[in-house]
């Protein structure tokens, strides 16, 4: 093999192997709070047929768009220094690892809740973001049930933002596991959470299934991602759904 083809094939195998994890990590998280769904909410199992089908179809679609252009990054990471991840938590001040987990929470949100905006206008929605809207209402699987166009839009921002904002690897993992929990419970069609949170003065920042849910049935309002302030500030939060 010649000198360049190594690397090559190892950032091949990296982004293959990236692409797995993604694909059965979405399976996991969804099939568990599927599972937990089918004994705690039944109602919200009642789903047009192929509708889940169709869930799982996209979002292993999306697997692939999110999983290639994170192996390669895992792996420039690990051959080539790429990205500001760093190993050792003293590396920055430690106060930096909970502010990290906050300022990329707060950057993902803003980029989704105005990404989400722009996709909302009418030709936008009906070339792209209609396929996320087919789930009436969404169940688990729907976490990332996207139109490829919106898996890239919504799907490369963290991996942009490893190679701007500094995080510890541990700390990065644990924005993924928020953004995978948060994703699927989010659309499974009933509430997680306590009510103390949920209606309480954190709620009133915080989105959960209660908020998420009303876009999917109401189109033009709560488009936040985890947090309500852009909805708020922009005038178009709608408040929590009734049905549960
Ligand atoms: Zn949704
Ligand atoms: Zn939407």
């Amino acid at each position: 093999m010649s000198a360049l083809a190594a690397p090559m094939v190892s950032a091949l195998v990296s982004a293959v192997a990236m692409t797995v994890i993604v694909a059965v990590r979405y399976l996991a998280a969804s099939g568990i709070f599927a599972w937990l769904t089918a004994r705690r909410a039944p109602r919200a199992m009642r789903i047009p047929s192929g509708q889940i089908r169709r869930e799982i179809g996209w979002s292993l679609v999306a697997s692939v768009i999110y999983g290639l252009p994170a192996g390669i990054i895992a792996w420039g990471w690990q051959a080539h220094g790429w990205t500001r991840i760093y190993h050792d938590p003293h590396d920055w001040p430690l106060w930096w690892m909970p502010v990290s987990v906050l300022a990329y929470l707060l950057l993902h949100d803003a980029w989704f809740y105005w990404t989400h905006r722009w996709m909302h206008r009418p030709r936008v929605f009906r070339a792209i973001h209609a396929i996320h809207h087919a789930s009436r209402p969404p169940t688990a699987w729907a976490a990332m049930s996207f139109h490829p166009v919106e898996a890239a839009i919504v799907g490369l921002f963290i991996p942009a933002l490893v190679f701007i904002v500094p995080i510890q690897a541990g700390m990065l993992a644990l924005v993924l596991v928020i953004m995978t929990v948060m994703g699927v419970t989010n659309h499974m069609g009933w509430e997680i959470f306590p009510r103390a949170l949920v209606q309480g003065r954190a709620g009133r920042w915080l989105i959960t299934a209660s908020h998420h849910d009303l876009h999917h049935a109401r189109y033009a309002c709560n488009y936040g991602l985890y947090f309500r302030h852009w909805d708020r500030w922009c005038g178009t939060d709608a408040g929590l759904t009734r049905d549960f």
